[in-house]
This record gives structure tokens, C-alpha cells and sequence, in this order.
């Protein structure tokens, strides 16, 4: 622009649209164009690439190459630019990098930018007449820009430092950001910074304080550049913390336990828009990825069970900085009883919860193990737990020491074959039944207990599942739990 404007181009930002496809040259700058304006300037092509946006390739319109990398034209600002006051009465000098829709402040004069005139309340246009001056004429330089936050001042230092592939000034990882953050393509942290934008910051008003002068779009823009500067500040657990925000009721006592619909409902949209991105401006960096699926890992209790979560606004961040819960919630989380010694009010880290988890794996069964275990169908299952005899922990999976109990149990009442003396032939499994007898099945288990019916085992050791234990047909026949017409025709033999 200042080129355009010492050279006489008339209209200031002309040469600067030029370089930049804005406005009148909707197509962007031509090679022959671009080495005249290389020559006039007594650049190298490969500066005035560096510092002009060019189009990847012929068809390409939704890239761009931007100081050198392949970015989403999505990332740059295309109604209106923003500008820094205090950088243009030192230097008289735009810079690419306002353009980014991310950088909505100056980390060298430590204060927001504008994008719209205070004087006259209108945009500001790619096209006024000078660097310095909105079209109404006023002065931007003598515009006084309210102070930026720290942590999004470091933030958009580390954009600049990679757009322009500078060495670190500020090290992340001291501040708390992800390692791999250097190493993601810039088209994916700007990515990021659009998928907080237009997902997170909704659903995270900010306070008014911490609201930002310009138009709508630049006031998310910022919204956004706080809540990314915090959530990579304190990786990964200030985002984890931001997300249990989405699951809280106002107000109602809120459920220990969520099913996965109730999950899913305050997840979904958060959790595939990451995951899968449908466009190129929301693709994500792959540790903000791992991030998501480690937070719904973190919080699906069962793992092959019916899918329960514990209601992740239930998790705070403790004065240690960490997160934390109740005990009462962790224990009831897992499905644990509490015991008398155990006080529910009291503060545990999250971490504990994880490993108590990690434990409760150790120690129970799916549905479908507890099935082998017992060599029995669902409806059996479905049967036991009915009478009580099973009972399942939250999530639906079961404590291996009670399915065990059930078989012992059952082994303990049998009688053995030899002794009672029942024909082979005349004898029935226990678990013979159809999938879509559990009643039957559950009646005949309870005639069993009430000692009505009796139990059988083959031989004298023991019980090893519920198919090694017996009833003995004429005796279902007497009791009238004889069910099974279907199965034998005739009395079998
Ligand atoms: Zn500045
Ligand atoms: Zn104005």
C-alpha cells in the first residue's frame, strides 16, 4: 500500500489488491503482473511471493498460498481488515498478517486491533485512500486500542512466529501448550482458531470486560482468541474443563451418571465437528483430536456396556489447579457401594476416578463375558439379574466375584446324579431354554430356590457354569414348569 501510495498509483490500496486478489482483481494477480511489480519493487519472485497471497492452483479457489503456506481462504478476513493503530503511526505499514482472521491483536504493542472507525462507526475498507486514514478522513493512528490479555498476546505471537517460520521468542511449553504445537501446519492451528470461533465460544459467553470495540465478526474473532489462549495454556485439562461446561443443568441437581443420548446430546456436534471435519477451514491439529476422544474416553464408564458416561460438569478445577470430584460421585460413578468409612463430600483429584476405573476392569465382566461365563444366553442373564441374584453396576457390566457366587451357589444346592439317581435321559440342562423364555426361565430358577424343583449335577465335581447343573424333567412335569413341547415330542429316553 505505502509502495502504491509513493509511487502515484492514485487510489492507495490499488497495488495492495493487486497483490492480494482483494476487490477489483478478483482473480488474483497474473505471473507477468507480479514479476513487473517484483521488478519495480527490486524484490526476488520468491519476496514478493512471500509477502503476496497467490492461488494454488488454476481451479483452486478455497486455498491459498499464504507467506508461504497452503491455508484455507476461510482464514483470511474478507468483508473488512483490521488494523493496529500504533503500528501504523510507527511505521506507516500494514501488515499481512492482520489478515488472519486469528490475529486480532498486536503482540508488539500489546493491544487489541479495530476494524472499524471510531469516529465515523463504519468498516473499514481494503479500499480508503491511505494507509492511515478511514475514508471519513479521521486518523486511525490517533486511536487509542484497548490492552490484550497475556495469553492472547502469546498466542498471537506464536502465529506470527509461524507464519514467518521464526524461532520461538516465547517457549509454549512453559506456558502450558501442547508439544506438538510447532509442529502442526499452520492451516490446522488456524483451524483450530475457527473450529473455537464457530463451536466453542457459543456456548461459552465471555464477560463483559473482556468484550472487544468493532463489528460482530471481530468480536467473536476475539472471543475466540481468549478462550483458545486459555484452553492451550493449561493443556489438556482446561479444555477438558470447557467441555464439561456444555453438560451442566442450570441449576437442577445434576445426574451423576448420563446415558449415551444424554451424552451425546451435548456432545455431538463438539465432538464430530472436530473428529470429522466437513470442511478444510475446521480441520483441527491431530493433538486437539486425541485430546476429544481422550475426553470421551476419560468419561464412558462401561466399555462394552450399554455406553453410561459420568456427567463430565460434575468435574472442577480444584485449588491445586487440577481436576477434581466428590468421592460420593466417583464411587457411585463406578457403581461402587460406599462403606461407612467413606467420606462422599470429600475432594478427590480426577485422576483417582481414572485409576479406580482402570481397577473396576480388572474386576468385572461385560454382559457378554458374564454369558461365557456362565455358558448362558442373554435372556438368562436377563433372568438372573431380574431375581436379584445378579446385580449389575452402572453401565451394565458385572462384579466377576458375583457371577462366580451365582454358579457356586447354585453348585451348592445340586444334588449329584449318582446319589439321586434321575436317568440320564430324564434330566434337562438348566440352561435349555429359549432366548425368548427368560420369564420361564426366571419362575423355574425361583422354584429351584424354594427347593420346589430339584438341581442336578453330572458328577462330583463342581459346577463350572450354569449348563453343568441339571432339572430333572418328570419332576418340571409335576411342578408344571414343563415348557417345553416344542423341545420332545415324545418323553425323551
Ligand atoms: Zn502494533
Ligand atoms: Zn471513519
Amino acid at each position: 500500500m505505502r509502495v502504491g501510495e509513493r509511487n502515484g498509483c492514485g487510489k492507495g490500496m490499488n497495488l495492495f489488491s493487486a497483490l492480494t486478489g482483494r476487490e477489483n482483481t478478483r482473480y488474483m494477480v497474473s505471473d507477468q503482473a507480479l514479476d513487473n511489480i517484483a521488478q519495480a519493487l527490486a524484490l526476488s519472485r520468491q519476496q514478493i511471493e512471500a509477502i503476496s497471497y497467490r492461488p494454488v492452483g488454476k481451479d483452486v479457489t478455497s486455498q491459498c498460498r499464504f507467506f508461504g503456506h497452503t491455508i484455507s481462504v476461510n482464514h483470511l478476513r474478507s468483508h473488512q481488515p483490521a488494523v493496529c493503530p500504533d503500528c501504523l503511526a510507527q511505521q506507516q505499514a500494514i501488515s499481512g498478517l492482520w489478515d488472519l482472521r486469528a490475529v486480532c491483536a498486536c503482540p508488539h504493542h500489546g493491544k487489541w486491533l479495530i476494524d472499524q472507525c471510531p469516529a465515523c462507526d463504519e468498516p473499514l475498507k481494503w479500499n480508503r485512500t491511505s494507509v492511515a486514514n478511514c475514508k471519513c478522513g479521521f486518523d486511525l493512528r490517533t486511536v487509542q486500542t484497548k490492552p490484550a490479555p497475556s495469553n492472547v498476546l502469546a498466542l498471537i505471537a506464536l502465529v506470527h512466529e509461524m507464519v514467518l517460520n521464526d524461532l520461538p521468542t516465547l517457549a509454549e511449553q512453559s506456558l502450558g501448550y501442547p508439544e506438538e504445537v510447532r509442529q502442526v501446519p499452520l492451516n490446522d492451528l488456524l483451524g483450530l482458531f475457527r473450529y473455537v470461533a464457530d463451536v466453542l465460544v457459543p456456548a461459552h459467553p465471555i464477560t463483559q470486560e473482556e468484550r472487544v470495540d468493532g463489528s460482530e465478526a471481530f468480536s467473536k474473532q476475539s472471543q475466540a482468541a481468549v478462550l483458545m489462549a486459555r484452553l492451550l495454556k493449561a493443556w489438556p485439562d482446561e479444555l477438558s474443563l470447557a467441555l464439561a461446561d456444555l453438560s451442566s443443568s442450570d441449576g437442577e441437581d445434576a445426574p451423576t451418571v448420563l446415558s449415551a443420548k444424554k451424552f451425546n446430546a451435548c456432545y455431538r456436534r463438539v465432538m464430530e465437528t472436530a473428529l470429522e471435519p466437513r470442511s478444510l477451514c475446521l480441520n483441527v491439529p491431530s493433538f486437539f483430536k486425541q485430546a476429544m476422544q481422550q475426553f470421551r474416553d476419560d468419561h464412558c464408564i462401561s466399555v462394552t456396556g450399554e455406553g453410561r458416561y459420568l456427567n463430565p460438569s460434575l468435574v472442577w478445577r480444584a485449588a491445586d489447579g487440577q481436576r477434581a470430584m466428590k468421592w460420593g460421585v466417583c464411587l457411585e460413578a463406578l457403581g461402587f457401594l460406599p462403606g461407612e468409612e467413606d467420606n462422599l463430600d470429600e475432594v478427590t483429584p480426577f485422576q483417582i476416578y481414572l485409576q479406580k476405573k482402570e481397577e473396576r476392569l480388572v474386576r468385572v465382566l461385560t454382559p457378554r463375558q458374564a454369558m461365557l461365563w456362565l455358558d448362558c444366553c442373554s435372556a438368562h442373564l436377563k433372568s438372573l439379574t431380574d431375581l436379584r441374584l445378579l446385580m449389575p453396576l452402572v453401565g451394565g457390566d458385572f462384579l466377576k466375584s458375583e457371577v462366580a457366587d451365582v454358579v457356586r451357589s447354585f453348585d451348592h444346592v445340586a444334588v449329584d446324579r449318582k446319589q439321586a439317581g434321575p436317568r440320564l435321559g430324564a434330566l434337562l440342562r438348566l440352561t435349555s431354554f429359549k432366548r425368548t423364555k427368560s420369564d420361564q426361565f426366571g419362575r423355574l430358577v425361583r422354584a429351584i430356590a424354594k427347593k420346589e424343583v430339584g438341581l442336578y449335577k453330572q458328577g462330583r465335581a463342581p459346577a463350572r457354569s450354569l449348563s453343568d447343573l441339571y432339572v430333572a424333567i418328570p419332576e418340571l412335569r409335576k411342578t408344571g414348569h414343563w415348557i417345553w413341547p416344542e423341545y420332545f415330542t415324545t418323553e425323551p429316553r
